[in-house]
């Protein structure tokens, strides 16, 4: 099977703007998903509301589109009655880390045998450019019409912290490294989180100066630093350089896990 094959074609064209980081990612993650040699029937895709959200609707598997930030609870509830299920989550950054929030804690602490892909555009985008808990301090949102004056999520950080076994962050221009990420977490039992910085033209590109799509690519690929400089900068008592994207795989470990295959 190759990865494409996984894809629901009669479902497109898809609702996706043009441009959007979005699909690089489902790329990814199909593609990561057909090398693990899956079946279909034992494989659900899961999500809660967003634009990521809507991914698991051109999936040629069982899927649930569940309520905003909820995705995790469903993943869990089926982990646990399923624990046979190959169960992949695909979220947002709004979804994931505030009304979703505390799911995202639990999860991770609990551990629980899902592998969760966040496209982190860094706002809501879905419902028209609200500021989210990743929106960088002082960018444009609807809601931060004179720049986002609060502190930011880092959302590996966070998993990290609170207990899952694997945790990744890479960009939608590191097309090979993200595959290489979601592969591994997959691969990985117990809670794997990779988050992936993607670009939305059109709700916070436009805001915020990336006025090409290719403006924001270009971005992410001259602000991404690797996690092994980043730390010898810091051992080094040097700062990353300004609005820097670290990238690479912070946590890979082997915690005790819940829903395990038997
Ligand atoms: S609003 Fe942004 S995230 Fe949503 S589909 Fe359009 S470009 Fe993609």
């Amino acid at each position: 099977m190759t990865y494409t094959e996984w894809l629901r074609e009669d479902r497109l064209p898809h609702i996706y703007c043009a441009g959007c980081g979005n699909g690089t990612v489902i790329n990814c993650t199909l593609n990561a998903v057909d090398q693990m040699g899956w079946k279909k029937e034992e494989t659900v895709f899961v999500s809660g509301i967003g634009c990521s959200s809507r991914a698991p609707g051109y999936i040629m598997t069982d899927s649930l589109h569940t309520t905003h930030g909820r995705a995790l609870a469903f993943a869990t509830g089926i982990k646990m009655a399923s624990p046979d299920l190959n169960v992949v989550v695909f979220t947002g950054d709004g979804d994931l880390a505030a009304i979703g929030g505390n799911h995202f804690i639990h999860a991770c602490r609990r551990n629980i045998d899902l592998t969760v892909v966040c496209m982190n555009n860094q706002i809501y985008g879905m419902t028209g450019g609200q500021g989210s808990p990743t929106t960088p301090m002082g960018a444009l949102s609807t809601t931060t019409p004179y720049g986002s004056r609060e502190p930011t999520f880092d959302l590996c950080e966070l998993a990290s912290a609170a207990g899952a076994n694997f945790v990744s962050r890479w960009t939608s221009y590191h097309v090979k490294e993200l595959t290489r990420a979601i592969h591994n977490g997959l691969k990985t039992s117990g809670f794997s989180f990779i988050e992936a910085a993607v670009q939305c033209p059109t709700n916070y590109g436009r805001r915020n100066k990336f006025r090409q799509v290719m403006d924001q690519i270009e971005y992410f690929k001259t602000h991404a630093v690797l996690q092994q400089k980043a730390d010898r900068l810091r051992e080094e008592g040097k700062p990353l350089p300004e609005n820097s994207i670290v990238v690479g795989e912070f946590v890979h470990r082997n915690r005790p896990a819940m829903g395990v295959k038997r």
